[in-house]
C-alpha cells in the first residue's frame, strides 16, 4: 500500500482470513483492504477461494454448513463479525454469477426487497432512482409491470444490479457477473461498474482479465499453494500489477501460462 494510504480510504479489511468447508481448508491467511469509492477485482484460476473471500464480505458462508472462518474482517472500522448479519447484508450488497431476478415485475422486483427492509420513503421514487443508477430506466420505463425474467440476460443482470444498490449500500460485491452474458452486455455492465464507483465501492470476482484491466483500480491474484489450499498472492494498483507482477506465479497467469 501507498504511504498515502489512510484508514479512512479503507471500507473493508481482512486480516488473516482462513476459511475451511467441514475441516477441509479453502482459502488461508488473506491480508487485504478495499479501498473506499474504488473498484477491486479478484482474479486467478478456479478453486483458490476468490467466490470466498468475496462472500465472507457480506456474511454468506455463515449460511453454508460446516464452514469455519477464522481472522478478523473490519467493515468500515466495525467488526463485521459481531454486526447483524441482515444488517451487514443492507449495507453490503451481492450480485451473482447468473442473473436471478424475482419471477415479478420489473417494479416488485426492486419494491419487494425496499419494503421487506422497512424503506419508508417513496417507493417509486426510490424504484426509478435505482433503474437509473443501473442504467436501465430507459428500456424499462414504460413496461415496469412486465414480469422481469421477459428481459434479456443483461437487462434482468443490470435489475439485479437495481436491486442490490436500491438501499444504498456502502460496497457491492460482484461473483462474475457477467460469466452468463455477451460481449455487448458485458460492456454495458463494465461501463456501469466504473459509474457506481462514484457512489459506492465495488469488489468483482472475474475469470476475465479484459474485464479486470478494465473496471478495476486494484487487482488481488489469488492462486492455490502445494496443499491446494487458496491464498492471495499478490496485491497491487490494477495498472501496475498487469504491467509488471512481482510475483513469477500473478506473471504467468497473466500471460496465459497457468
Ligand atoms: P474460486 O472462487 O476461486 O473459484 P471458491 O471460493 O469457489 O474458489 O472455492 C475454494 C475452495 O473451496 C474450492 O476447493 C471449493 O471446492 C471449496 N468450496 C467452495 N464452496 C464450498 C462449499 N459450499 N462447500 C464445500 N466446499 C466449498
Amino acid at each position: 500500500l501507498s504511504p498515502m494510504t489512510t484508514s479512512s480510504d479503507i471500507i473493508l479489511s481482512a486480516r488473516n482470513i482462513s476459511v475451511s468447508y467441514q475441516g477441509v481448508p479453502a482459502v488461508q491467511g488473506v491480508n487485504l483492504d478495499i479501498h473506499k469509492h474504488q473498484v477491486t477485482s479478484f482474479i486467478g484460476p478456479s478453486g483458490c477461494g476468490k467466490s470466498t473471500i468475496l462472500r465472507c464480505f457480506n456474511r454468506l458462508n455463515d449460511l453454508i454448513r460446516g464452514v469455519k472462518i477464522s481472522g478478523q474482517i473490519t467493515l468500515a472500522g466495525e467488526n463485521l463479525m459481531t454486526l447483524h448479519p441482515a444488517a451487514v447484508r443492507r449495507r453490503v450488497g451481492m450480485v451473482f454469477q447468473r442473473p436471478n431476478p424475482f419471477p415479478n415485475s420489473v417494479y416488485d422486483n426492486i419494491a419487494l426487497g425496499l419494503r421487506v427492509n422497512g424503506y419508508r420513503g417513496n417507493i417509486d421514487d426510490r424504484v426509478e432512482e435505482s433503474l437509473r443508477r443501473a442504467w436501465l430506466w430507459e428500456e424499462v420505463k414504460d413496461q415496469l409491470k412486465r414480469n422481469a425474467l421477459a428481459l434479456s440476460g443483461g437487462q434482468q443482470q443490470r435489475l439485479c444490479i437495481a436491486r442490490a444498490i436500491a438501499l444504498h449500500p456502502e460496497v457491492l460485491l460482484m461473483d462474475e457477473p457477467c460469466s452468463a452474458l455477451d460481449p455487448i452486455a458485458t460492456m454495458r455492465i463494465n461501463e456501469l461498474i466504473q459509474s457506481l464507483r462514484q457512489e459506492l465501492t465495488v469488489v468483482i470476482v472475474t475469470h476475465n482479465l479484459q474485464q479486470a484491466a478494465y473496471v478495476s483500480d486494484y487487482t488481488a491474484f489469488f492462486s492455490t499453494n502445494e496443499q491446494r489450499i487458496g491464498q492471495m498472492v499478490e496485491f497491487g494498483v490494477t495498472y501496475e500489477l498487469f504491467r509488471a507482477a512481482q510475483e513469477q506465479r500473478t506473471l504467468d497467469y497473466i500471460e496465459g501460462r497457468l
